[in-house]
This record gives C-alpha cells, sequence and structure tokens, in this order.
C-alpha cells in the first residue's frame, strides 16, 4: 500500500550563516525532544516530531540530515543516488548572497529538489529581507507572492521567530509534492555517514522506500551483509526502519561509500548511472599517513583502467570515473583532503575556479607515465609544495605568544603542514601550526578568503605584511 512519508530535508548554504544553529533550533522544536533524556550519539540524520496532526491522528514527522554544508550533500549526490527531497537554502540576512550561496543554488537547481530560501539572523538589528530577496531574484531565484514559486521564510534560530513556520513551510511543500513510499517495495535507502568503530562496520542510512529489518541481507557497492542491529536517531535499539526514517545499521562487511545505495538484491547494488565507470578502492576508511588519497578522473575507460593497474601501492582511489572533472570530484577530493589526477579529462575554468576556492590540488596529464611519476614523488614526500598563502594583517599578544591574524590569499592553510614566513622575496623561518583558529573556534583547515589566528612553534617574528606559506610534503 502507498502511504506518503516524511520528508527528508538537507540544509546548504555559505558557511556562517547559521546552518547548524538553525539546525539545533529545529531539532529542539521536536514535541518529544528531551523525553529521551541524555546525549545521544548522531546517526546522521534527526527526526523532529511536529506539532501537525496527520491522517492517521499521529503528528507529522521531518527527518533532517545533520550534515550541513554542499561538500556533504556533493558527495552524496555524486554516486548518483538521491538522498533528500527538500532543500533548505540558508543565506544570513545580515550577510546576503555569497559565491558560496550560489554555488549551493547551482547544486540545487542541478538536482531538481524543491527548495525553500531561510533567511536566517533575522534579529540581527537593521537587517532587511528585502535585500536578500532582491540579490537572489538576480540570482533567478523568483519568489512567491513576486511573481514566482519558491517560499522564503525569515527565522531567527537564537530567539525561535520563525522556526515555526519554516517548519509549517516544509510540510506545505511535501504535502504539495507528495513524498509516497510502499513498505512492501524493494529497500530503496542511501548511505549517508559511514565509518568502522568498535562495533564493527557503522552505515548510518536512510530509507527512501521499503523497509529495513534486523536479519535482512543487504547489498551496497562494495560491502555487503546481515544487519546485525538497527538504531534509531535516539539511540534506541529498533527492530525495523520504515521509509522516510534514519538509522544506525550494524552488519555490512565493508564500509561502504557515503552516497551508495543499500538495498536488498545484489543486482541492484550499483548506481545505474556510474556502473562501470567508477571504481573506489578506498571507500570511507581511514588512511595511515604514508597513504596517498586521489580522486582520478581520465577522458576513456580504458585509460582509467590501465592507471589504476598501474598505480604505486600507498595509493588510495578515493573515487574515480569516465569524463570532464566535475564539481563532485572536488568536493569528493575535499572530503577527502585527496588531489585530483585527470588523464586528458578536461578540467573546465568554473571547475578550477571552484578547487582554488576549497583548496584542492588538482592535475592534468596527457602522458599516463608522468601521471605515475608525480605520484611516486609526492608519495616519496621528496617534493616541497606550497598549498596556499596567507597575508598577515595583524599581531596580537597571547599568554607568552603571538597570534598572527591572516588572511588566505590563495590555496589553503592546514594545520598539520608547516608554515614559512615570507618577507618579499626572503625567507624568514618555518614553524609548526600550534593553533588555528577562525573567529573563536580551533579547525583543521581555511582556505581562500577566510581570515584566521594562528600561533606558531618556534615563535617567529612577523610582522603585519609578511607572507606565510603552506609548506606541503606532497600529502
Ligand atoms: P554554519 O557555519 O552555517 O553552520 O553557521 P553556524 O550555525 O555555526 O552560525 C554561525 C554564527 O552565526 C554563530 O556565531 C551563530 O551563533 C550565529 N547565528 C546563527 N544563527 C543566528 C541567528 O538566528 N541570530 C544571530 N544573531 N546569530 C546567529
Amino acid at each position: 500500500m502507498t502511504n506518503t512519508r516524511s520528508p527528508i530535508v538537507v540544509v546548504l548554504g555559505h558557511v556562517d550563516h547559521g546552518k547548524t544553529t538553525l539546525l539545533d533550533a529545529l531539532r529542539k522544536s521536536d514535541v518529544v525532544a528531551g523525553e529521551a533524556g541524555g546525549i545521544t550519539q548522531s546517526i546522521g540524520a534527526s527526526v523532529v516530531e511536529t506539532q501537525t496532526p496527520s491522517s492517521d491522528g499521529t503528528n507529522k514527522k521531518i527527518t533532517f540530515i545533520d550534515t550541513p554544508g554542499h561538500a556533504a550533500f556533493g558527495k552524496m549526490r555524486s554516486r548518483g543516488a538521491k538522498v533528500a527531497d527538500i532543500a533548505l537554502l540558508i543565506v544570513a540576512q545580515d550577510d546576503g548572497v555569497s559565491p558560496q550561496t550560489k554555488e549551493a543554488i547551482t547544486i540545487i537547481k542541478d538536482s531538481k529538489v524543491p527548495f525553500i530560501v531561510v533567511g536566517t539572523k533575522s534579529d540581527v538589528l537593521g537587517v532587511n529581507a528585502e535585500l536578500v530577496l532582491g540579490q537572489l531574484e538576480k540570482e533567478e531565484i523568483f519568489f512567491e507572492g513576486r511573481g514566482g514559486q519558491v517560499p522564503f521564510v525569515s527565522v531567527s534560530s537564537k530567539t525561535g521567530a520563525g522556526i515555526n513556520d519554516l517548519i509549517e513551510m516544509i510540510l506545505l511543500v511535501s504535502e504539495v509534492s507528495e513524498f509516497t513510499s510502499d513498505e512492501n517495495a524493494p529497500l530503496e535507502a542511501v548511505v549517508i555517514e559511514s565509518f568502522k568503530d568498535k562495533s564493527g562496520v557503522v552505515a548510518n542510512c536512510v530509507v527512501r522506500n521499503g523497509k529495513l529489518k534486523v536479519g535482512d541481507l543487504i547489498f551496497s557497492e562494495n560491502a555487503s551483509g546481515r544487519v546485525r542491529a538497527l538504531f534509531d536517531d535516539k539511540g534506541k535499539s529498533v527492530k525495523e526502519v520504515l521509509p522516510g526514517e534514519p538509522a544506525r545499521v550494524i552488519g555490512f562487511s565493508e564500509v561502504p561509500p557515503v552516497g551508495a545505495s543499500v538495498t536488498k538484491e545484489k543486482n541492484n547494488a550499483f548506481s545505474p548511472d556510474l556502473a562501470g565507470t567508477r571504481k573506489v578502492l578506498g571507500g570511507n576508511r581511514r588512511l595511515s599517513e604514508d597513504e596517498l588519497p586521489i580522486v582520478l578522473k581520465a577522458e576513456r575507460a580504458g585509460a582509467l583502467e590501465a592507471i589504476i593497474a598501474s598505480l604505486p601501492a600507498k595509493t588510495v582511489v578515493v573515487d574515480s570515473g569516465v569524463g570532464d572533472v566535475n564539481e563532485s570530484d572536488i568536493l569528493n577530493a575535499k572530503v577527502g583532503n585527496a588531489y585530483v589526477f585527470a588523464f586528458e579529462a578536461k578540467i573546465p575554468a568554473s571547475i578550477i575556479k571552484l578547487a582554488a576556492s576549497e583548496g584542492v590540488r588538482v592535475k592534468r596529464f596527457q602522458v599516463i607515465y608522468e601521471m605515475i611519476k608525480e605520484i611516486e614523488d609526492i608519495l616519496k614526500g621528496g617534493k616541497v609544495e606550497i598549498l596556499g598563502h596567507a597575508v598577515v594583517i595583524a599581531s596580537f599578544p597571547f599568554n607568552n605568544k603571538k597570534v598572527a591574524g591572516c588572511k588566505v590569499t590563495d590555496g589553503k592553510i592546514a594545520k598539520i603542514n608547516k608554515l614559512m614566513l615570507m618577507r618579499g622575496e626572503k625567507e624568514i623561518g618555518t614553524a609548526k601550526i600550534v593553533s588555528l583558529k577562525k573567529q573563536k573556534t580551533e579547525v583543521v583547515m581555511v582556505i581562500q578568503g577566510e581570515e584566521f589566528g594562528v600561533i606558531m612553534d618556534p615563535q617567529l617574528d612577523f610582522a603585519v605584511g609578511d607572507v606565510l606559506a603552506s609548506v606541503g610534503n606532497g600529502k
């Protein structure tokens, strides 16, 4: 029997525009929030029970994917599986449309899911929704009541203003779109997070259709197994998972990649549009320090196979495929801190730009031998490579040390890499990064355009206007 099911919702938008805070506010609105008590482990998605009754008398529910940001969404979509039903495009009303907002718009439009624009930070003094609406109209997003159909909701996650309106709007969009499912249909589920821990292989999944039960035989791209245990988003052990619901699945033999479909039939285990063109050797497993993760693209399948066959040991192909380097390749490489190697495959100008802004290294070759040689060199760590630059814009004391306030001018600065202090052409010294902070938060990496504070060891004698170069040892 076909029923309507809870919508699955993702949140996209510029960093710091309030995605995480909004997800927290939405989770808090759950009518049974707090009842479970204690802190439960995230399973990559949360179910929020609303106050709106459905036809069967129970309250309507919404499933939110917990990982905000387009890198995660791109990764899920990159395998061809559909994950979300509705996207929320987050735009902070005190900041407006940014280049990352535009990227999110492209991803949402490509995915063809219905979306709602959420103007966050409505509590900030002097903000004006008009400004954001006008900027988005320039991006060809046309709003309800202004000649278009896209809904706009203004919210403050701080005060809670508008949160209920947003929930109502999500329910309304789902009603119009009618997301239906059938518990007796073949299982259609998607991996949203996966890793190995002491309980074995963990795959957090969302079920889109059919039913997943303890004891079921399940298949994914590189993995199969029997479901040993299922947990819901409140950490409760459950016997079955219904359409629209997320679950932690224990029982896979290998770690399936994020974005992979999960089915009960072996033949369906590959995403149809990618079958035969993609080979994932690394999956999602954690790499050791001497391994080199790469995303590999080639113009032709034959060349791709030849390259994979001749890669040196310790190279881990986290993703590969035939065709031009695209947005998903860059986002996958970013998530896996990998290089992108393209053999004959084209790299469009927009992708080169995206790679630069995401701090991803992309290299193109026309001779297989040269590509292999380059990979060997990187693995040997013999090459000094500059991963990015930042200019020192301020200096302030901290305990007995000095913090350098900087802005990344190109590439990326990652905490694991050393910094080289340059004054004009002159090299002043190198140091390790002790602390790397964006505003007050310790981070592992900053990218082009971002401002950060860094403490180095040894303390280099920097001055405003100096340049810090991030020096890779090839990784
Ligand atoms: P994300 O990077 O998009 O996940 O953004 P965060 O949720 O981390 O929010 C970035 C900053 O904006 C944090 O300092 C939040 O406290 C702040 N913030 C988020 N939502 C609101 C809001 O509704 N009002 C105000 N005044 N600040 C907010």
